[in-house]
């Protein structure tokens, strides 16, 4: 197991599915894409739309190519932070 990264942050989440252990693959809100207050994973940073994502459970470390650019209002759906939606 790896630590967790110094960057895991609890305030900057995201709801993508850990390749990993696929903890969420049989949970009801996060098959429906919605923000599971069970299965993030910690942000640690992203580059345009590439999340760097660390899963909770396993602390498995990837890339996830969120398909869209980090603007404001598509940000707000993938990623809770300070300004919410
Ligand atoms: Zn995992
Ligand atoms: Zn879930």
């Amino acid at each position: 197991m790896l630590p967790l990264d110094p960057q895991a942050d609890i305030g900057r989440r995201a709801w993508v599915p850990c390749p990993r252990c696929e903890d969420s693959r049989d949970c009801g809100p996060c098959g429906e894409r919605r923000t599971c207050s069970r299965h993030w994973r910690y942000l640690l940073s992203n580059k345009g739309s590439l999340l760097h994502l660390q899963c909770p459970g396993c602390t498995h470390v990837w890339t996830h190519e969120s398909g869209f650019g980090a603007t404001r209002s598509t940000w707000s759906r993938v990623a809770g932070g300070p300004e919410g939606p």
